[in-house]
């Protein structure tokens, strides 16, 4: 098969996008791009559809997808039971990065939900989405378009080189806006409960809502809770074996995610020294890794400089991933997964990214750092 990449233009391409539609509503994939990062979309009706996205993903059976709806007008095609709790947070927040998961339909093929009785819909912001989705008119399901485990693509460009011939289409409207997930709020809890977080957070939904939510468990606790479940519980018969034994509010966090080929190690400190000092003592331990750095320009300066005035300590050998300026999160968030593709195919063997606040745009960008270094940090 030969992938089709279509560059949106200005005017939004709208007789190229009612093609793609309707391709897309005959059972054709399409990589899609969201204000959050590339999905791959198919018709959430077609149970075969959705089988082949697990199939090109080789993504774990037991991994639920999320439907994407133009508007809540086509809510009662994926939803029996519609919480009041959606009205309120659907009025602040989409379109726009939120999931919220409720009681699902019995007319969506059970594939979409890997046999939960919820379902998580999702709203998208971005123009291109908006306009494939208001053209197909029917419920889309679109995981985050990446092979299975590795970084979530944010350009059309990492979906062509995890995808490329396995799909139909890929919509190419320049990078994501915001370069992380979007926000899982299981609304069948009470409190409702952040399953993974992104940049609507339990801060903001109340600020916005008045409503009071769980924060999401940290990656280190849902690293912990995957001791539970077999590791045949990760290949395609499991449903079938019966060997499921464990079944977490959101499967998605009990796999490994997010994950270069190279270990990462999170520098920690309150203020730049520390950072440095952090930074220092791990390069120290290795004179002989191929190392890359990801971070803000100011950072990666003053970390030369250090290594500069220390004896032996070559700052040469680096592979570097910067922005400008001092370190900034939301900038970090942007870039973060297109910088660990680069790294990676640049072959460094060690990756080495400060941390930031748990707070704000931090909580989720945390969340997935670390769960792309969990090899490397125990
Ligand atoms: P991705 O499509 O790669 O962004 O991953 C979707 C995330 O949503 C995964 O973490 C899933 O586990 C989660 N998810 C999807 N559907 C449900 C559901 N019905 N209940 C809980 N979590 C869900
Ligand atoms: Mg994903």
């Amino acid at each position: 098969m030969v992938t089709k990449l279509i560059t949106i233009d200005q005017a939004g391409s709208e007789r190229k996008l009612r093609t793609v539609a309707a391709a897309l509503v005959q059972g054709a994939l399409v990589g899609m791009p969201t204000e959050t990062v590339y999905g791959l979309a198919g018709n959430a009706l077609l149970p075969d559809t959705v089988r082949r996205i697990f199939a090109v993903k080789g993504r774990p059976q037991d991994n639920p997808l999320i439907i994407h709806l133009y508007d809540q007008s086509q809510l009662d095609q994926v939803s029996e039971l519609v919480p009041p709790e959606f009205y309120l947070l659907y009025r602040e927040f989409c379109p726009g990065p939120l999931t919220m998961v409720m009681t699902r339909s019995q007319a969506l093929p059970s594939e979409v939900s890997a046999g939960l009785d919820t379902v998580a819909i999702r709203f998208p912001a971005q123009r291109t989405a908006r306009n494939l989705l208001r053209l197909a008119g029917v419920p889309v399901v679109a995981p985050s378009g990446n092979l299975s485990g590795s970084p979530s693509p944010t350009q059309a460009q990492h979906m062509l080189d995890d995808l490329d011939g396995k799909i139909e289409y890929i919509l190419d409207d320049g990078p994501c806006a915001l370069g992380v997930e979007s926000t899982v709020l299981d609304l069948t809890a009470s409190p409702p409960q952040i399953l993974r977080p992104g940049v609507i957070t339990a801060e903001l939904i109340l600020e916005r809502t008045g409503l009071t939510v769980r924060e999401a468990p940290s990656a280190v606790l849902t690293k912990a809770s995957r001791a539970v479940p077999p590791a045949e519980s990760q290949t395609e018969d499991s449903s079938q074996s019966g060997s499921v034994i464990f079944t977490p509010r959101s499967p998605g966090q009990k796999y490994r995610h997010y994950a270069p080929q190279a270990p990462i190690f999170i520098a920690r400190g309150k203020d730049r020294r520390e950072l440095i000092t952090s930074l220092l003592s791990r390069i120290e331990l290795e004179a002989d890794r191929r190392l890359g750095f990801f971070g803000a320009e100011d950072t990666f300066d003053a970390l030369q400089k250090s290594l500069s005035e220390m004896n032996g300590l070559q700052s040469a050998d680096f592979v570097t991933y910067l922005y400008p300026g001092s370190e900034q999160v939301e900038t970090a968030t942007h870039e973060l997964f297109a910088a660990l593709r680069k790294l990676d195919a640049a072959g460094v063997e060690l990756i080495l990214t400060p941390a930031f606040p748990r707070q704000g745009f931090g909580i989720a960008y945390m969340d997935r750092l670390e769960r792309a270094a969990e090899s490397e940090e125990k």
